[in-house]
């Protein structure tokens, strides 16, 4: 079978070999630079480009962990198409992973210093977690440093920093309230850096992947919002591209899980779900190896991407007091019940154009 993107990656073949000999398929490659073209948006003529890139380069990379839970590590560690180890790997140098990395204790701290020494302003710095300020940020502490003290030194001295998941970027559940340890997230902690945020709880590896990607194929990283967001990721709403959004428009709402509408796929919003004001591309990329997502698998969204959303989307099963797009007075129910009444009226329109037609036929 022939892909739109044959013609451009055969510009590749070099590349494609570099790859193939590390085991990676021809089809396999085809597929990640495709792949990347289309979250970032890019032509197809983009993917020979792409592929030169991501054989080239291979920056240093270390990945702190602060106030976390690691989910943002397991969504890296799950990728699959690529794996992380067949293709990301071969991309980048991660020389410093605490979850992951070999060494430990003062040859671990060693293994982060050699970069920020020997790589300063040349390598990439990846955060998982809020950095609590509270209390001279005695709650989070590695090697006997605050993490802020370490945050400071790694992601000042980095080219750029990527803020994964959202507490590294805006605080996350470590910063709900009450807040106890003055959790916030990299941007707040360490002004003046140059960063982007992938908030979610977790990120979605695909989008960091394409960040780097980014960096590597343009030398620059991608347009991002006020609150520092890709547009590629984070620019639409779920709402925008959610595979129920014909239920919603239709006025089809799940009203009771387990109901009929809810077998049927019917839209969750009456059920809680944000997608109206969350920015995630979370339907179009969704997750494991893109094989489902929360509101594909019958629950609605939480609005994980967005920002404090432990405090403002909650209680995550009531539902958004209006309805963006229809007025801010506008609810499911009135929208429900608007168009119950224009099929109705259309129903009976149609049933007395039937009972004339029958007529005449009579
Ligand atoms: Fe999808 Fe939720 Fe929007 Fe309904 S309200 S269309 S389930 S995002």
């Amino acid at each position: 079978m022939k892909f739109p993107s044959d013609d451009a990656l055969n510009e590749a073949s070099e590349t494609v070999e570099i790859f193939g000999q590390k085991g990676v398929s021809r089809r396999d490659f085809m597929k990640f630079c495709t792949g990347m073209a289309a979250i970032l948006a890019l032509p197809a003529t983009f993917i020979p480009k792409i592929a030169e890139a991501v054989s080239g380069q291979k920056p240093y990379v270390v990945w702190l962990e602060f106030q976390d839970c690691a989910g943002d590590s397991e969504s890296m560690l799950r990728a699959s198409k690529p794996t992380i180890a067949s293709i990301v790997l071969d991309v980048i140098s991660l020389e410093y992973h605490e979850t992951i990395m070999a060494p430990s204790g003062k040859n671990a701290e060693k293994s982060l210093m050699d970069v920020v020494n020997n790589q300063k302003g040349k390598y990439i710095a990846i955060v998982e977690g809020a950095i609590p300020l509270k209390d001279g940020g005695v709650y989070c502490c590695i090697g006997g440093r605050s993490a802020i003290d370490i945050a400071k030194e790694v992601c000042g001295n980095a080219a750029f920093t990527i803020n994964v998941g959202s507490c590294s970027s805006w605080g996350g559940i470590a910063s709900a309230k009450p807040n106890p340890t003055g959790a916030v997230g990299v941007g707040e902690a360490v002004p003046g850096i140059t960063y982007v945020n992938l908030p979610g709880c977790p990120m979605n590896v695909e989008n960091v992947t394409a960040t780097i990607v980014h960096y590597l194929t343009f030398g620059t990283l991608p347009s991002v919002d006020e609150k520092h967001r890709p547009y590629f990721a984070h620019g639409k709403t779920v709402h925008d591209n959610c595979e129920r959004r014909a239920h919603y428009d239709a006025g089809q709402f799940v009203r009771q899980w387990g109901d009929e509408g809810h077998r049927q796929g019917w839209c969750l919003y009456e059920m809680g779900c944000k997608g109206p004001v969350a920015h995630f591309n979370c339907p179009s990329i969704r997750w494991n190896g893109a094989t489902s997502w929360p509101v594909q698998g019958g629950h609605g969204c939480i609005a994980c991407a967005a920002d404090h959303n432990w405090d403002e989307a909650y209680p995550f099963y009531s539902r958004l007091p209006n309805v963006p797009g229809f007025g801010i007075e506008s609810t499911a129910d009135k929208i429900g019940a608007g168009l119950a009444a224009a099929t109705a009226a259309g129903l009976v329109l149609h049933g007395v154009g039937r009972a004339i037609s029958s007529k005449k036929e009579e």
